[in-house]
């Protein structure tokens, strides 16, 4: 194994316990997502993806300080469960399962942790429990959907279905997501299935739109990392009742 492997799930115990005992080890991304339905044209795996993808990048840009500790695939689905082959959580186990993740990588040693988010349907749960989290897992604890780091200037710079946040970026298998996959695993878009579609939007996908959205995301989620590493970006936990 390279010593500066970006996965968690690489490493053989004693390669992670050298790694972090040495103080290499200063940040952890860990993935979430979901596998459901985006469409005709896509492949449902590509929230997970994506969210890996950028995470990945990232880790690789920031090596060796940053690892990605995947655990969990599926996410909070339900308002997709009419397109049958979706996979669902509810959001109590959802959240339980990320709160275990999390605290598996604070006894690791981490105290810089970012949950990197690839789906919608995961940001208002998630959202909603944060302060709770920060109070038990009491380290610097972000909880980061990837296109928060864009702007409407990022939409009217690289889309031509419109730049209206937040609908639009990311939107749900339209033009962001459909160009990301273009960019980063084409394998995943059935073009000659867009005509088939009533929504005609993602046929103005292209890879060098996603490939252009990548860089700026990847850009801006490394200066995050980087400025959690430094104690610039501290996440402060909330009081407690008095
Ligand atoms: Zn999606």
């Amino acid at each position: 194994m390279a010593n500066d492997e970006v996965l968690l799930r690489k490493h053989t115990r004693r390669e992670f316990r050298e790694r972090m005992q040495a103080g290499e080890l200063k940040a952890c991304i860990i993935p979430i997502a979901a596998i459901e339905q985006h469409l005709e044209h896509m492949a449902m795996e590509h929230d997970w993806r994506s969210a890996r993808h950028v995470a990945e990048k990232v880790a690789e840009k920031l090596r060796p300080n940053v690892l990605v500790a995947e655990g969990i695939m599926a996410g909070i689905s339900e308002h997709h469960m009419t397109h049958i082959g979706t996979l669902t959580l509810s959001p109590g186990t959802f959240l339980n399962v990320v709160s275990d993740l999390i605290g598996s990588m604070v006894r690791a040693g981490f105290q810089n942790i970012v949950v990197l988010n690839g789906h919608g349907g995961n940001v208002v749960p998630c959202e909603a429990v944060w302060d709770q989290f920060l109070r038990l897992h009491q380290v610097n604890l972000h909880f980061l959907p990837y296109w928060n780091t864009l702007t409407e200037q990022d939409g009217k710079d690289l889309m031509d279905s419109g730049h209206k946040m937040p609908y639009i970026l990311p939107g749900h298998a339209q033009e962001f997501e459909t160009s990301f996959a273009l960019a980063a695993f084409p394998e995943n878009v059935r073009t000659e299935m867009w005509q088939d579609q009533v929504d005609q939007t993602p046929s103005l996908a292209t890879a060098a739109k996603g490939e252009a959205f990548i860089e700026r995301i990847v850009d801006r989620v490394s200066v995050y990392l980087q400025e959690m590493i430094d104690g610039k970006r501290v996440t402060e936990v909330p009081p407690y009742h008095p």
